[in-house]
């Protein structure tokens, strides 16, 4: 089956089907979702699959916004949440590799090249949220709404927006990202912290001879370069140093307030220090592949203090953040999308077993909070052990721009 909502599909709106409800309530509790990317209609398609239809995605992002993002590989867990959504993995999913292959140093004689099975997947974001989202029934995405305050008002929670407006709502699940609104509201202690180094990307149809599939190049301390096909040609990831200070020159904004630096925020001085790189580090066909890159993105590494705590009592209500909003992580741990994923789909269960079987509400939340936290924390705590090791990250700031002026004199 590769839709689940056929007749929904069709005309009419949400999936009125139930689920086997012993005790359903007289009302459908009113479910806001903050954000529209991968994580929060990920979360909207579980609860309407389980009957919930008062579900409602506030996105900030208007309707015709393009939002940009590049490769994400998904676990098994996470493609098994996608496949009981009904969402056919050819639809996402466009070539087949399972292998990474690594190449450090450089090493003539190949003794540095290692290949392993990832267990799971390769996607891009445009895929997975065109897939996601295009199944989610007429009027459940807002677009345009941005969250900027949440209020306990006579015993419920209410969320704020910067039009002005307001909306209640029984349960408020955060899933706005690294920089989430609702972390700074309901856990304003954890911090953001830039790691020290840049997360450059881009994408091109120009293809290296025969890449087809994912390779890792770790050429020396302080640089790794990934690259891989996606439908209509390829997309890398380099990370390099830079301090703070080096981030805000190239983009225009503290790595804390440009936490992406998007297409139309990448000028000539930072494609040319990129290019300077690639040619330095980079073998010849991957350095051309660099240059020839018209679309370029940027992402600053932040790391966050690891979280607590997930659900939050709003008067009689609950608010819960997740995905990158409850913790955002370093990109070398693969784990962004896949623990938003799965924290959806824990969620999910647990609204429905309280929903169906009138499990207490507050123990179910506590529950899934139990079982998914552990995972977010080792997920936050491996980033900078892994830029550690890769000689990334605030420490080796100095080698990077060491080498640049090196390159440059
Ligand atoms: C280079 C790179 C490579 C990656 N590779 C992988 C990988 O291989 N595997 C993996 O699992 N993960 C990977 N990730 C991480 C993954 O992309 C993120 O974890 C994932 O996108 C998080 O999804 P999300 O929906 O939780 O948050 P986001 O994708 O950040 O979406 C948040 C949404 O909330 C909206 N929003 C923000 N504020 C508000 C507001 N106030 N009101 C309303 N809406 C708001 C935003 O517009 C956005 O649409 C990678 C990330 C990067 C940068």
């Amino acid at each position: 089956m590769s839709h689940l909502f056929p007749h929904i599909a069709a005309d009419t709106g949400y999936d009125r089907r139930r689920p086997v409800a012993l005790h359903a309530p007289a009302r459908q509790p009113r479910i806001a979702i903050i954000g529209g990317s991968l994580t929060g209609p990920t979360l909207a398609l579980l609860l309407i699959q389980a009957g919930f239809d008062a579900v409602t995605v506030y996105e900030a992002a208007p309707a015709a916004a393009t939002l940009g993002g590049g490769l994400i590989s998904l676990e098994h867990s996470s493609l098994d949440v996608l496949d009981r959504l009904g969402i056919d993995q050819d639809e996402f999913v466009k070539f087949r590799f399972e292998t990474i292959t690594q190449i450090t140093g450089n090493d003539a004689a190949g003794s540095g090249v290692t290949r392993r099975v990832y267990p799971g997947r390769f996607t891009t974001w445009p895929l997975l949220h065109d897939a996601l989202t295009r199944r989610l029934p007429a009027g459940v995405v807002q677009h345009g709404q941005k969250v900027t305050g949440l209020a306990e008002t006579r015993g419920m929670p209410v969320l704020h927006f910067a039009d002005g407006a307001s909306a209640p709502a029984d349960l408020v699940a955060f899933a706005d990202g690294r920089a989430s609104v609702g972390r700074r509201l309901l856990d304003p202690h954890r911090q953001l912290h830039y790691a020290g180094y840049v997360g450059h990307r881009g994408q091109t149809s120009h293809l290296p001879t025969e890449l087809s599939q994912f390779l890792r190049l770790e050429p020396c301390p302080g640089v790794q370069f990934n690259i891989a096909p996606i439908p209509g040609g390829c997309d890398w990831t380099f990370y390099l140093n830079a301090s703070a200070e080096r981030y805000t020159d190239l983009f225009g904004a503290s790595p804390h307030r440009r936490v992406f630096a998007l297409p139309h925020h990448v000028g000539p001085a930072a494609r040319h220090e990129v290019d300077t790189y690639a040619a330095l580090h980079l073998p010849a066909d991957q350095a051309d592949v660099v240059h020839a890159s018209h679309l370029r993105m940027a992402v600053p590494m932040l790391d966050i203090d690891p979280p607590t705590q997930m659900v939050w009592p709003i008067g009689a209500g609950h608010a819960v953040l997740l995905g990158d909003a409850l913790a955002p992580v370093r990109p070398h741990t693969a784990r962004g999308a896949n623990n938003g994923i799965e924290q959806a789909a824990g969620l999910a269960a647990v609204l429905r077993q309280h929903r169906a079987y009138r499990a207490d509400l507050p123990a179910a939340l506590t529950g899934w909070q139990r079982r998914h936290l552990p995972a977010a924390v080792t997920a936050v705590r491996l980033g900078p052990t892994i830029g550690h090791r890769l000689g990334l990250g605030t420490r080796h700031c100095e080698v990077t721009t060491r080498s640049l002026a090196a390159a440059a004199g």
